[in-house]
Parts: C-alpha cells; sequence; structure tokens
C-alpha cells in the first residue's frame, strides 16, 4: 500500500530539518509577540465558501469535501484548504475581540488541496502563518513581512524576493472591477472559459488565470494604482517608508493573490531556487473578513501563510547538507552479551539524570552495535567490558573528537552523568 497521491511521510531521517523549521518559526513568533492557536483540521464547508470565495480555485476546484449524512450545505465538511478563515472563526466563536481589541496570533499546522500534485505542491501540506487583527496601523503591516524575512533568514535562506502590491479597499475597488471588466469584454473571444465565466461574477479573477492568452490580456487591463483612494494610497506610501531597506521589495501591481479577502496590501514571497512553484508564502490585509464571519463591525486586520515544503526546499538549496549535531548524548555498547544487563542499568540511571540515549536490542555483535552508534549520530559510546564492569566503570568514547588521544577514557559510572553534561 502507497501513501495517497499528493501525500508524504516524513521519515526519521528528514524529521530534524522540519523540527528545526517549527523551532525558529516558534521562537521568532514569540520574539514578535505572536501567541499560538490551534484549530480543527476541518471545518464546516460554508466557512471556506464565505471567506476565501465563491469563485476562486480553491473554492471552485480544490476543496475535499464530505457529507456528514445530512442534505443541507451545514452539513457538509471541509479539510481546510487554508488557515486564515478557521482562525478567524474561532476568535468570533470564542468572543476573543471582546476580550481585547488587538490581537497576534501564529499556526503551524497541516492544509489540504485538491491539486495536480508536482514538485511543491502537495494534497496535504503544512503550513505556519500569523494573523494579527484589530489594527489599520500600515507599521503592522511592515512587521508581518520583517517576521516572514527574519523567519527566513533564521533558517540560513538569503536570497528571497518580496512583490508586493495594494487591491485597494471596497471604495476604490469597485470603479476599478467595472473598468476591468470593461476592457476585459472587448477581448472577451480570446479569453479562456474559465475567465469568460469570471467575467460577471469576479472578473479580478483574470490576473490569477494561468493560462498565456489570459495573462497577456491581463498585462493590458487597467492597473488598481489609477484608482486607488486617498486613504488607500497613503497606506501604501506609509508601508513602503516602514519597510525601507530592510527586505528586498519589488512593487507588483498585477498581485492578486488566489483568495477573495483581501484588502489594500497584498504580498507574496519568492525564491529563485524553486523553479515553477517559487511562492514560498502570501499574505496580506483583509479589513472586511472579520465582519463577514459574523462579527458585528469591521475590523482591520493583516496575516501571512508560509508554505512549510517550499520553505524546506529553499532551505534545501541553501545548505544541501544537514547539520552535524549530534542527535543524543550517548549510546550504550556491551562488549559481550554477559553485560547487556548492566548496560541496560547504566542507560537507565543516565535517562533518569536527563541524558538523552539508547543501547543495542537486537544482540548483535560489538562493531555493529559501535556502527549503531554512529549511524544514530550519538555523541559518546558507553561501553562495558568484563574489567570495566568489575571495576564499576565504564570506557566512555567520543565519537565526534577527531584527536585520538582524548577519544577514549576510563569513567567511573558514578561520575557519567556528569561527563556526559547532565
Ligand atoms: P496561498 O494561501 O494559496 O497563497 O498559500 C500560501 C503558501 O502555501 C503558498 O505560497 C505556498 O508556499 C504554500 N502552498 C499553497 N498550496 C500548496 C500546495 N498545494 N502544496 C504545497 N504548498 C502549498
Amino acid at each position: 500500500m502507497k501513501a495517497p497521491r499528493g501525500t508524504f511521510d516524513i521519515l526519521p531521517d528528514r524529521i530534524g530539518r522540519w523540527r528545526r523549521l517549527e523551532t525558529v518559526v516558534r521562537g521568532l513568533c514569540a520574539r514578535y509577540g505572536y501567541e499560538e492557536i490551534r484549530t480543527p483540521s476541518f471545518e464546516e464547508t460554508s466557512l471556506f465558501k464565505r471567506a476565501v470565495g465563491d469563485t476562486t480555485d480553491i473554492v471552485e476546484k480544490q476543496m475535499f469535501t464530505f457529507p456528514t449524512g445530512g442534505e443541507t450545505e451545514e452539513e457538509f465538511l471541509t479539510l481546510r484548504p487554508e488557515i486564515t478563515a478557521p482562525v478567524i472563526r474561532a476568535m468570533i466563536e470564542h468572543n476573543l475581540l471582546k476580550q481585547r481589541g488587538f490581537w497576534k496570533l501564529f499556526y503551524i499546522g497541516p492544509a489540504f488541496r485538491k491539486e495536480r500534485p508536482q514538485k511543491g505542491r502537495f494534497r496535504q501540506f503544512h503550513q505556519f502563518g500569523i494573523e494579527a487583527v484589530g489594527s489599520a496601523d500600515p507599521l503592522l503591516d511592515a512587521e508581518t513581512i520583517f517576521l516572514f524575512a527574519d523567519i527566513l533568514r533564521g533558517l540560513g535562506i538569503a536570497t528571497f524576493e518580496v512583490r508586493l502590491g495594494t487591491i485597494g479597499c471596497r471604495e476604490c475597488r469597485k470603479p476599478f472591477r467595472d473598468a476591468v471588466r470593461d476592457a476585459a469584454k472587448s477581448d472577451e473571444a480570446r479569453l479562456c472559459a474559465n475567465c469568460r465565466n469570471r467575467l460577471d461574477r469576479n472578473v479580478l479573477r483574470i490576473f490569477d488565470c494561468k493560462e498565456e492568452r489570459c495573462r497577456e490580456i491581463a498585462s493590458g487591463l487597467p492597473k488598481i494604482r489609477e484608482f486607488l483612494c486617498r486613504p488607500c494610497r497613503d497606506h501604501d506610501e506609509a508601508l513602503k517608508a516602514a519597510l525601507g531597506d530592510r527586505v528586498p521589495v519589488r512593487t507588483d501591481d498585477t498581485l492578486v493573490r488566489g483568495l477573495d479577502y483581501y484588502t489594500r496590501t497584498v504580498y507574496e514571497f519568492t525564491s529563485p531556487d524553486l523553479g515553477a512553484q517559487d511562492a514560498l508564502g502570501g499574505g496580506g490585509r483583509y479589513d472586511n473578513l472579520v465582519r463577514e464571519l459574523g462579527w458585528s463591525e469591521d475590523v482591520p486586520a493583516i496575516g501571512f501563510a508560509a508554505g512549510i515544503e517550499r520553505i524546506l526546499l529553499a532551505m534545501d538549496a541553501a545548505a544541501p547538507k544537514e547539520d552535524a549535531a549530534a542527535r543524543m548524548d550517548f549510546y550504550g555498547v556491551a562488549v559481550k552479551p554477559d553485560q547487556r544487563e548492566t548496560v541496560f542499568g547504566i542507560v537507565d540511571g543516565l535517562r533518569r539524570q536527563g541524558l538523552s540515549g539508547t543501547m543495542d536490542f537486537e544482540g548483535r555483535s560489538l562493531k555493529a552495535q559501535m556502527r549503531s552508534a554512529n549511524k544514530l549520530g550519538a555523541r559518546f559510546a558507553v561501553i562495558v567490558g568484563e574489567d570495566e564492569s568489575r571495576r564499576q566503570t565504564v570506557r566512555l568514547k567520543d565519537l565526534r573528537s577527531k584527536d585520538d588521544s582524548s577519544r577514549e577514557q576510563e569513567v567511573k559510572i558514578d561520575e557519567l552523568a556528569q561527563k556526559l553534561g547532565a
């Protein structure tokens, strides 16, 4: 049997990278004042229809939706294709905004989209992301971009770019949408069936279409910048001033992003090392979503979602070799089967003093035990032979030291934990 198409197992030889990424994300989110939130892997289907948008690719084609047995819409569930909507749903459900007007939250977890699998694109993938809810301050937009950049740099990814755009607000987007529709209609015959269909439903999706001809048409359509209202323009300028040159930013006025809920600031982090699927993550403001999902008033907010698999690919490109940090403190080795019980006692004692390690459970030879110690990344081999057993000592072998003279020493069992750094 195989894992389902578009999914994968994370085996122990790769887990170090995943954990390192999660540690850096958690550390930097804490440094920036973000608190963790966890929500279910599935939600009522209507949440995503309402938040992400009925005419988006995600909702039209990519959701794993299943019935619960009943017939009405509320009785359909969907594996979460993104995590912003669930976080906002949870904030509303638990009245968080009544407790505090401003929240900074982060999450790490799986998301699911029914896509054609390829490099960097899966059906179960993993995201980390943040949501800063309760402020329209452009300095907050800048802070989210700094945090994303710091995480990438913290992971050793130095080459990335931020594509930064704005898509205006409800006010300025309406005349923009009308202008785009008028212009696109004159080229209607050349548009793909999907975009023709979207002309009246959600014309801005044309900017998102991957078809060559639609991209060509899209490049000639009116640009949002010509339609921005004064407050949106001020917001964009204040953000750019706050960003300064701390991150490599490229302004891109055709950036729309695949979800409907964005307002004003939108951005995408890309890597030159990733080929076709070059987006490490994206984000933006969503000043209308909280109300849209049922809160009594508009609450301005901004967030980003980053793709963990893509970031791992960029990490691999930046530093192909796994760092050689020891994965456990010790490996207990019995010279002869007679000493296995003694080794077991020593191993147990060391663990109780906080050290990590294991021993052989397959009755293997001394040589094979030493091979295991190295393979498992143990820092020290704790070797027990007949003589040592009698003297209440062990031979301690430093598996990392290159210097032969300091490599091996006899150590009293009582002093072993201290020698191993407990
Ligand atoms: P989105 O909300 O669609 O912009 O997704 C945010 C980030 O998640 C993207 O920039 C990708 O890095 C990642 N991502 C989205 N879909 C997939 C997928 N099917 N497989 C792997 N990563 C994905």
